[in-house]
């Protein structure tokens, strides 16, 4: 490829169309190297994404044929145990009208191709089924472009987006950023699970086009430190579960296992009832949170989503992450065109950018929270089970007074943890997201 480009960005997910577009939209030069055979076909994630960081890209992406599934109307937080769930719905009549989109599901198949096209629609260029292997450097060791697998494979660029998310063997690589540690990724599996959508409706009491999401703790991950979630698609349910990446080696448990065991749960088994299974896949996430971010440029490059670790566990939220990263690095390329110069020097000003935006500020407020659930297992153990029993104890009528019900389910508690560790739970909680 002797054509030289403004910029090169790895990645066609969020965080490299975002750029894209905006870049393509200033008449700047870009060129995006995507992997898979098209964009999405090599990525998964639970289903949700966030209207009004895509907004700020695409305006009116609802009116713009945007592959919405479900506008997302209802959330649910359950807490299970073997046999029990404990769960908080909110359902507000804002997400139906004012705030239609807030969140929406889509399936990144499908979603990716429509934001990689409406990227090129701006003109930016897209090639696919292309390995990016390599940065280029000058002399000085400064990134002037890239290296891929094709046979004329050396692309110059002035400046080279690295949007190619967690799994980055190029990080690894060219050391960009530090090899991700086990501890520091979660890995995840979904099932795509078919169903009609009146179905659907009727099921999470749903009218047609509005959906609900449902996070699931408890000790559905067999004691490991992880999450499970199930949201609404059109005419399928998103199926999913995940866990540390180093607590899957320790404990030896096969991924698929534990979808299986979530299938058959009295919570979740008649929601997906019928179903029929569509779709299976595996990706990880970052998880590290706030420590784990790396430097965010250097010289001739930026680097932006997931391939930052950018991921905010607390809040389910990576996808605006990606987008708003992805924006603000186009913003910096833009600055950095104006002085004509790509050193480090300019392209700091992103990380004073990312530092001012929702997504650093996030990142940092809940920088203990990966700590909090590594060292509390009983959240994923013993606290689920007391909790259980006790609500157990207090629901059960056989004339038993009230009284004894209710130290019956203080010593349910009390039985699996000591006052001492409970109080060091609530204290730590509240550390972690103050
Ligand atoms: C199970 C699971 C559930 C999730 N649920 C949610 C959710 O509900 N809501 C939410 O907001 N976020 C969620 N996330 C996180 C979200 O998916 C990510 O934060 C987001 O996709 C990051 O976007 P990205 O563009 O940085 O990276 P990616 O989406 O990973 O895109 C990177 C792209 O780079 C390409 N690529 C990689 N290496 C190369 C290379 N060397 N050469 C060329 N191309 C390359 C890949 O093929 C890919 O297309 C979830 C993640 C997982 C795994």
């Amino acid at each position: 490829m002797e054509e030289k480009f403004d910029a090169a960005i790895v990645g066609a997910g969020p965080a490299g169309i975002s750029a894209a577009c905006i870049l393509a939209e200033r008449g700047v030069k870009v060129i995006v190297l995507e992997r898979g055979e098209y964009p999405g076909s090599k990525n998964m994630f639970g289903g949700v994404l966030y209207g009004r960081s895509l907004e700020r890209i695409i305006p009116d992406f609802a009116q713009k044929n945007c592959p919405i599934e479900r506008n997302i109307v209802e959330s649910r937080l359950s807490y299970l145990s073997e046999e029990s769930s404990i769960s908080l719905t909110y359902r507000d009549q804002a997400f139906f009208e004012k705030l239609q989109n807030n969140a929406f599901t889509v399936g990144r198949a499908k979603f990716d191709r429509w934001f990689a096209d409406q990227a090129r629609a701006r003109g930016a260029l897209l090639v696919c089924s292309t390995v990016v292997t390599d940065l280029l450097r000058d002399g000085a060791g400064r990134v002037v472009g890239v290296k891929t697998d094709r046979a004329d494979g050396d692309l110059r660029a002035r400046v080279v987006l690295l949007a190619d998310g967690v799994n980055s063997p190029l990080a690894a690589k060219t050391g960009f950023r530090p090899e991700v540690k086990p501890g520091n990724v979660a890995l995840a599996v979904k099932e795509l699970i078919g169903l009609p959508e009146e179905v659907i409706d009727e099921r999470f009491g749903v009218s047609a086009g509005n959906g609900v999401t449902n996070e699931i703790l408890g000790n559905v991950t067999l004691g490991m430190n992880g999450v499970a979630f199930l949201y609404t698609n059109r005419r399928s349910v998103s199926l999913g579960i995940g866990a540390n990446l180093s607590d899957f080696a320790r404990e030896r448990v096969r991924p698929y296992e534990m979808i299986e065991r979530l299938k058959l749960h009295p919570a979740i088994s008649p929601l997906i009832k019928g179903g029929k299974p569509l779709e299976y896949l595996a990706h990880w996430l970052p998880e590290g949170g706030f420590a784990t971010v790396p430097r965010l440029f250097g010289d001739g490059f930026l680097i932006a989503g997931d391939s930052a670790m950018l991921f905010n566990a607390l809040h389910r939220e990576g996808s605006n992450l990606a987008m708003a990263s992805g924006r603000l690095a186009a913003e910096t390329i833009l600055e950095a065109m104006g002085k004509n110069d790509f050193s480090s020097r300019t392209l700091q000003s992103y990380g004073q950018r990312m530092e001012e935006s929702f997504v650093l500020k996030d990142l940092k407020k809940y920088r203990r929270f990966p700590s909090f659930l590594e060292t509390h297992r009983e959240l994923f153990t013993n606290l689920p089970r007391g909790a259980s029993a006790a609500i157990r104890e207090i629901l059960t009528v056989d004339e038993t007074p009230k009284k004894t019900r209710r130290r019956a389910a203080f010593e349910a508690i009390r039985g699996r943890m000591t006052s001492l560790r409970l109080l060091r739970l609530i204290w730590d909680a509240w550390r972690s997201v103050r």
